[in-house]
């Protein structure tokens, strides 16, 4: 890994990837909205669109906007190479088929975000690749399934909404014996909290949508690892299509300025709300890696430097008990995505597993009436207080 600058995450976050694509002056990276990029010298056009020189050609390829996004979000992960996308799930969908091919074995976890589930229970097995979904946290039945042999492992650490954790590098290092590649969504933990590709993995996924870009305005997806492996991901995708908006990489950029700081106060905020509707009389159950009681505790703290800005809960009276609940929150949009500097809630029903049917998402161990709670940065007394209220309104 070329992690040759020895300096820390803020510091990427706020100065990596930018140098080279600032021009006149400016202090900030100019959004470029050129779809072609042109050469009066016919030889040094071919020799950038062969790739023998820098430059860009045609937007759907490159843009230099969009390479400032990647570059920075590169150097945070600590990567050799990296590449955008137009989503979260174009990044997972176009990295999983160029490495995939028909009678290829998949290995990944019962709990993956909503729409790559979708990918592995329903597109791959059309294409007569064999995936099989693993329980969530049980390392022996994964490392066993591994064992009969398999062309890639997916994993995804926190998982969403239960915030299970899978331990890396263990199951890296089984893959490994198996010539596997191992695949991981860093989406909720961010390269603030844990680096995948230091723990074993080859390939870090993001959706750029939510923490990275903080703020819930652009959509983006981006993946890191080795130049040969970014390189084919980079290739499919400038064929299939699924390019980054330079104006979203302007916006995702600039959100990342303040990723650390961000991610600090959401779980510091986490945790407190955590502890606090643990012993809450109408709460069932809450789950955050950062409680003592959380499932896998021991692996979280381990291989993460913080705990993250989401978690889940359950209330006691279910889903009617959430019909209440939701609507008298004042600090909380009661919205679909994630990660933004406003604190976000949804059923799980409503939100990452509304692609599944109730007894699907009862498989998944999700109870019809799990919130999931997406830490902003508000004051963290605040939130309580607001949630305080809320809860005292749910009649028995
Ligand atoms: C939201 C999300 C995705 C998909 O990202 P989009 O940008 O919405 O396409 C993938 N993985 C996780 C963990 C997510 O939370």
């Amino acid at each position: 890994m070329t992690n040759k600058k020895n300096i820390q995450q803020a510091t990427k976050a706020v100065w990596s990837g930018e140098k080279d694509y600032l021009a006149h002056g400016a202090t900030q990276v100019p959004v470029v909205h050129s779809v072609g990029f042109g050469y009066d010298d016919v030889d040094e056009w071919y020799e950038v669109a062969i790739g023998k020189r820098k430059g860009h050609i045609y937007g759907r390829n490159t843009n230099p906007t969009v390479q400032a996004f990647e570059d920075k979000v590169k150097e945070l992960e600590g990567a050799e190479a990296a590449t955008s996308f137009s989503t979260g799930m174009a990044a997972i969908s176009n990295s999983l088929l160029t490495v995939l091919k028909p009678g290829d074995r998949v290995i990944s976890i019962k709990d993956t975000y909503g729409g790559t589930n979708k990918i592995f229970s329903e597109f791959l097995p059309r294409l007569n690749i064999n995936v099989e979904l693993i329980e969530t946290g049980n390392h022996e039945e994964m490392e066993k399934a591994i064992e009969k042999g398999c062309t890639l492992v997916y994993l995804e650490t926190p998982t969403n909404p239960t915030v299970k954790i899978t331990d890396m590098k263990r199951i890296s290092t089984k893959a490994k014996e198996q010539d596997a590649l191992v695949f991981v969504d860093n989406t909720f933990a961010t390269p603030i909290n844990q680096n995948p590709l230091f723990q074993g993995a080859d390939l870090v996924i993001h959706s750029a949508t939510k923490f990275l870009g903080g703020h819930a305005d652009a959509l983006g997806g981006v993946v890191c690892g080795e130049k040969k492996l970014v390189d084919a991901i980079y290739h499919y995708r400038e064929i299939n299509g699924a390019t980054l908006d330079p104006m979203a990489a302007y916006l995702l950029l600039r959100g990342m300025k303040t990723l650390k700081l961000r991610i600090e106060k959401q779980q510091k905020n986490a945790q407190k709300v955590a502890e606090f509707l643990q012993t809450h009389e109408k709460i069932d159950k809450v789950f955050y890696p950062g409680l003592s009681t959380h499932h896998h505790h021991d692996i979280a703290k381990r291989q993460m430097r913080g705990f993250g800005g989401m978690l889940s809960f359950s209330l006691k009276g279910e889903l009617d008990a959430v019909r209440q609940f939701l609507p008298r929150l004042n600090y909380a949009h009661r919205a679909a995505n994630l990660g933004a500097v406003e604190t976000t809630v949804g059923p799980a029903r409503t939100t990452s597993h509304v692609e599944n049917t109730p007894e699907e998402r009862a498989a998944l161990g999700i109870p019809e009436g799990l919130v999931r709670y997406s830490a902003g940065i508000e004051d963290g007394d605040d939130l309580i207080a607001d949630l305080e209220q809320a809860l005292a309104a749910i009649k028995e």
